[in-house]
């Protein structure tokens, strides 16, 4: 099964997929960490992306869509994908049909998360996670039991995304809506779209997209 997973920045679509991974074994694309990861190793492609991802603007769509087909060239093919913040714009969408055609996938499913703009700005600008381990949190809604401490491997280091500050999330959502919400008719037209409301708890969020999954 491969599924997108559409929505504006802090909608939660890598805390979904990561549950999908735990739950379904499938594998989490997500081009804005591959991003990062190349970023933090200074690769050619993480020296092109970095201040273009520091602005809020998007990196471009050859490099993604490269990005994304060396990720599905290293999966076994019984493996599901979800893609996670990708494609982001309609060339995307159109170099996906190719790369998923070309490596006999199709697509199942793309989920939106619905979310309220305003909201999602003090969710993404509090958001933090551990060094050590990963483990997210947020100044108000998700904070250690223990102050500076991670509840996860006791570490006391915590990072924070350089583009979660407010004028770059709102950047990020004015791209959101300008380029990537316009690519939602085409999956309209194959039928494969379900809306998820991502202002939901967590929880609920998640079982809502596993009744998606299910009614396969
Ligand atoms: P994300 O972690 O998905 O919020 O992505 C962080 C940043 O990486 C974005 O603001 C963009 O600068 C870049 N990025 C991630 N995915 C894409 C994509 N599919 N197309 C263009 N830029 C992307």
């Amino acid at each position: 099964m491969n599924i997108i997973l559409l929505g504006p920045p802090g909608a939660g679509k890598g805390t979904q997929a990561q549950r999908l991974v735990e739950r379904h074994g499938m594998k989490q694309l997500s081009t804005g960490d591959m991003l990062r990861a190349a970023v933090k190793a200074q690769t050619p492609v993480g020296l092109k992306a970095k201040a273009v991802m520091e602005a809020g603007q998007l990196v471009s769509d050859e490099i993604v869509s490269a990005l994304i087909g060396d990720e599905l060239d290293a999966m076994p093919a019984t493996q599901g994908a979800i893609f996670d913040g990708y494609p982001r714009t309609a060339p995307q969408a159109e170099s996906l049909v190719a790369i998923l055609e070309g490596r006999g996938r199709k697509l199942d499913h793309v989920i939106e998360l619905d979310v309220d703009e305003d909201a999602l700005v003090e969710r993404i600008t509090g958001r933090y996670t551990c060094a050590t381990c990963g483990k997210g949190y947020h100044d108000k809604f998700e904070k250690p039991a223990v102050e500076g401490t991670c509840d996860k491997c006791g570490g006391h280091e915590f990072k924070r995304r350089p583009d979660d500050n407010e004028e770059t999330v709102r950047t990020r959502m004015a791209e959101y809506r300008a380029k990537t919400a316009p690519i939602l008719p085409i999956y309209e037209a194959q039928g494969i779209v379900s809306r998820v409301d991502g202002m939901a708890d967590m929880d609920d969020v998640t079982a809502a997209i596993e009744a998606i999954i299910a009614a396969d």
